[in-house]
């Protein structure tokens, strides 16, 4: 069953912790500490609205500042706390500390939709929706502010409770996205069942799309399939100015990307916004045609 081995992050654990079943569960006993301790941070990167040079929202990564091992990254413990379940407290952190964000950029008089990824277990997860309201009702924040973001994988492992759980969250009003699009299995089958409002091109496709001709054949047909659709196209991976310009020009919708921020710590995102100022574009786009 792909699925199940593709969300099986044991290749990816290996190479940090130890496979170990009493290392596994020293890593569980840890990770369940980190929330206690305070170790997990909110980090979080800009998503820019290319044609105007918004920003338009911002998504949401975790970090676990580690006592030992220094700044953890996602892709070292997400796969694990997704198979022994610690995956949704980890949500549900991330979900409380995105709404505290929320309301604190919206105090400022900032108006963001903040992006949240969402996994396979939060999507068998029947309480989830409920804890989104409850989170969202105690921080007094609408769930138009939120963006979620799932897989195509995530989605394939039981299709049906995913869609149930997707419907009702989207009924709430918060904005679904299918993240890494193009890397999956039956993309367009669920472009079709699902409400989504988002499409994110994955940025394997992005990263060099000014030289690689192929993936920005692929860039230009995700986007035009998206806007077919009525979906709203994002590229992450917009890593250079060439990029910026080339993504504006086939209209894209947003981009994330190094080239405007990496992810920083949820705390210094106003600052950023403040400091922020979109690349002058029409003069990137003729260094892209001189090329
Ligand atoms: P993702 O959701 O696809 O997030 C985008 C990843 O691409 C992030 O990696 C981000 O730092 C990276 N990225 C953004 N712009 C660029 C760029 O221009 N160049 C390059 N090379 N990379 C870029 P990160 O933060 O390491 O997260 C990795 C993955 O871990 C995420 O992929 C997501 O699937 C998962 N993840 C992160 N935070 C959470 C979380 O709170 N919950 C869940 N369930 N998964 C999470
Ligand atoms: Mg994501
Ligand atoms: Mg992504
Ligand atoms: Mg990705």
């Amino acid at each position: 069953y792909t699925a199940k081995q593709r969300r099986d992050g044991a290749v990816v654990y290996d190479a940090v912790f130890d496979q170990s079943s009493a290392k596994s569960l020293s890593l569980l006993t840890e990770l369940r500490n980190a929330v206690e301790r305070d170790e997990l941070r909110l980090f979080v990167q800009p998503k820019i609205t290319l044609a105007s040079g918004v920003v338009s929202g911002a998504e949401a990564l975790v970090r676990w500042a580690h006592p030992e091992r220094g700044n953890v990254f996602p892709d070292q413990f997400i796969p694990f706390a997704e198979q022994t379940g610690f995956i949704r407290v980890l949500t549900r952190w991330v979900l409380e500390q995105s709404a505290m964000l929320s309301r604190q950029l919206a105090q400022r008089g900032v108006h963001l939709k903040i992006s949240v990824n969402l996994s396979t277990r939060d999507l068998m997860d029947q309480d989830l929706p409920g804890k989104f309201a409850e989170i969202l009702h105690r921080h007094q924040v609408s769930p138009g502010a939120f963006c979620l973001e799932i897989t195509e994988s995530a989605i394939m492992d039981d299709p049906v409770r995913a869609q149930h759980t997707l419907e009702r969250l989207h009924a709430m009003g918060a904005d679904l996205s299918i993240d890494d699009f193009g890397t999956g299995y039956s993309s367009l089958a669920y472009l079709k069942r699902l409400p989504v409002d988002e499409l994110k091109i994955d940025k394997s496709f992005v990263l060099n799309m000014e030289q690689d001709v192929g993936d920005a054949k692929i860039v230009r047909s995700t986007i035009d399939l998206g806007h077919n659709m009525g979906l709203r196209v994002v590229a992450e991976g917009l890593e250079s100015e060439a990029v910026w310009a080339l993504l504006k020009r086939m209209g894209c919708d947003q981009g994330q990307g190094y080239f405007m921020s990496r992810p920083i710590p949820a705390t210094e995102l106003g600052d950023w916004i403040g400091r922020w100022r979109a690349p002058d574009s029409a003069a990137a786009a003729s260094r892209v045609e001189e090329n």
